[in-house]
């Protein structure tokens, strides 16, 4: 690392909106991407003092024979006990921003993207100077994830109410792609964007 303030781009979108095609995108042209979700289930995996704090907390049987946490069980638990929720949001939320900050801290990219579904509901926005919004019309979101996932309608609805609007999110972004074309299309946009924080990377230099 250099004394470089490093430039780090929130990167969201709704269910199915396409922020993992496009931060492979921005992988494949050398940028860094550390993902919100990988850490979230990485801070849980056996080994780790979070899966033992659980175990120790609900019980063994919140663990899968194999060790692996049993997140159906534990989802069902928060469910019923709303006090077991923010037990395990406070365990989890310092762990899991920790690890995001040691991941951005160690990133060697002219700029790296923090990619997360949960950006602008949590204080991981925070970590950003600037959001980027993948942003697609409801209805191109529910046939993508129903293609990807094999869900239903109403499932994929379900998900959709619980997070942000198009709308909310649009309001708070810095950058938006919108994914609406195909994929050579997103590659495109992806390429635009690219320069835009390759130039702006440069100008984040405190003493130039
Ligand atoms: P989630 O929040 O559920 O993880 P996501 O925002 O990461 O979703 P993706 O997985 O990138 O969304 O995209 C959803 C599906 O739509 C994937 O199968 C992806 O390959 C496909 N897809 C994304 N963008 C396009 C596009 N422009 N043209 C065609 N297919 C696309």
């Amino acid at each position: 690392m250099t004394d470089r303030q490093a430039l780090i781009i929130g990167i969201t979108g709704g269910i199915g909106s396409g922020k993992t095609a496009a931060t492979d995108a921005f992988a494949a042209l050398g940028i860094t991407v550390v993902d919100a979700d990988l850490v979230a289930r990485e801070v849980v995996k056996p080994g780790q003092p979070a899966l033992a704090a659980i175990a120790a907390n609900f019980g063994q049987q919140i663990l899968l024979p194999d060790g692996n946490l049993d997140r159906k069980a534990l989802r069902e638990t928060i469910f019923r006990e709303p006090a077991a929720k923010q037990w395990l949001e406070d365990l989890l939320h310092p762990l899991i921003r920790q690890e995001i900050l040691s991941r951005l801290q160690h990133s060697n990219s002219p700029y790296t993207l923090l990619s997360s579904p949960l950006l602008l509901e949590t204080d991981q926005q925070t970590l950003c100077q600037r959001v980027l919004v993948i942003d697609a019309p409801e209805s191109l979101q529910l046939a993508r994830t129903m293609a990807r996932d094999n869900s239903t309608v109403e499932t994929t609805r379900a998900i959709m109410a619980s997070q942000l609007d198009r709308q909310q999110r649009l309001a708070r972004a810095d950058d938006v792609i919108v994914n609406d074309g195909d994929l050579l299309a997103l590659h495109d946009a992806v390429e635009k964007m690219h320069q835009t924080y390759l130039d702006l990377s440069k100008r984040t230099a405190p003493y130039e």
